[in-house]
């Protein structure tokens, strides 16, 4: 789709202003085709995409956990549009060519997952996991189970006690998955996702590209972690470029256990420095968040930032398409700004990108101790690990 900003106008832009009005984000009527002014070229006043418009698009995107920069390109098209859906609006039930989405998907699935079924994450597109869980409430509370919610399941859903309330029950299941999953690295199977390849470089500064640099750190994470017996996938090779839908597809068809991104950022700022991580999780406060992703970003923040003076930037919510799409907890890290001379410097060095895979590394080994056998961060050396995890084959 072409994107829309601030000064365009037509009926696109009046669509983005009505579903904005919905969301409370602009004053009631605003986007109506009401006979609102005319300018004298032919623009009309509610069709025009100004600072007000571009203010709540920014909020919204806020909100989201999009990229927040006022302009809507296709995610913030589609958040929009999934926005406009309350459960009840319409029936849902699985499309397999082309899934619903919408909020109202979402409030179905965090239903079903208070109610005790495992409908996945919670991520607004109707699939056949939701199916499965719908189903299983359907059959359990004596209703034709047809895998459709309509009005008798939808009143059915209403009138039960959530047996979690407050808690995000997937998260907790991920939570109890880590746990059982055991403090070795050995077997355990993880997806790495260099970000960009092929013609897409990703950022590119004085002859440096993104795509190389994160394709170099991920094989050396990847060494690392074949080294300790674990399964590393790559989710492209040197010179492709997946869509990044088809990078979660490929994590979720490998069933891995783990799902971690690499790229390098960028800011008009060159003073702009450091690692930052992000993992799904929506708003702020009492949004979702997937608490597995959460501590292992900040594993990661913790161990890279003190072994490599790196300003640590935090974990962050996002909804990213790899964060939001995968089944498994997911990361993803940027691993300082090509645009600052400091990080560049750092980025250039092979010294350095072994330093942060190995600490990377760390934080996943961290992440399945949970604690135990733990060591003050940046303590823990990859001998250490080697170790512990020779130790338990006697
Ligand atoms: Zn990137």
């Amino acid at each position: 789709m072409q994107l829309l900003h601030r000064g365009d106008f037509g009926p696109a832009v009046a669509e983005i202003k009505a579903n904005l009005a919905a969301q409370g984000l602009l004053p009631e009527g605003e986007g109506a085709p009401a006979g609102g002014g005319q300018h004298a070229d032919g623009r009309r006043e509610e069709h025009v995409y100004d600072a007000v418009v571009e203010h709540a698009v920014r909020v919204f995107q806020q909100q989201r956990g999009l990229i927040t920069d006022g302009i809507v390109g296709p995610a913030t098209y589609r958040a929009l549009r999934d926005a406009r859906w309350r459960l009840g609006d319409r029936p849902l039930a699985y499309l397999v060519t082309q899934p619903t989405t919408g909020d109202d998907v979402v409030a179905l699935q965090e239903r079903l997952l208070e109610l005790g079924y495992d409908a996945g994450r919670a991520n607004g597109i109707f699939g056949g996991q939701t199916e499965q869980a719908l189903r299983g409430f359907q059959r359990d509370y004596g209703l034709v189970a047809d895998g459709v919610c309509g009005p008798e399941t939808l009143r059915a859903l209403r009138q039960l006690t959530p047996k979690v309330r407050g808690g995000r029950p997937v998260f907790l299941r991920e939570q109890e998955r880590v746990r059982t999953a055991g403090p070795l690295l050995r077997g355990k199977r993880i997806v790495l996702d260099p970000g960009h390849g092929g013609a897409d470089r990703g950022i590119c500064v004085d002859g440096a590209s993104e795509a190389d640099l994160v394709w170099d750190l991920a094989r050396r994470l990847e060494g690392r972690m074949v080294a300790t017996g674990m399964e590393a996938l790559l989710t492209r090779g040197p010179d492709s470029c997946p869509q990044e839908s088809d990078r979660a597809a490929f994590a979720n068809d490998a069933g891995a256990e783990l799902f971690l991104s690499l790229h390098v950022d960028a800011n008009s700022s060159p003073r702009a420095q450091g690692i930052a991580s992000f993992h799904f999780g929506t708003g702020t406060g009492n949004g979702t968040t997937s608490t597995v992703g959460e501590a292992l970003a900040g594993y990661i923040q913790r161990e890279v930032s003190a072994k490599t003076g790196m300003v640590d930037c935090g974990a962050h919510r996002k909804t990213w398409e790899v964060l939001r799409l995968t089944r498994m907890p997911a990361v993803r890290v940027e691993v300082g700004y090509l645009t600052n001379p400091e990080d560049r410097a750092r980025l250039l060095d092979p010294n350095f990108r072994d330093i942060v895979a190995e600490r990377i590394l760390v934080a996943v080994k961290r992440h399945y101790l949970l604690g135990k056998n733990d060591q003050p961060t940046g303590t823990f050396t990859f001998d250490d690990l080697l170790r512990h995890e020779l130790a338990k084959i006697d």
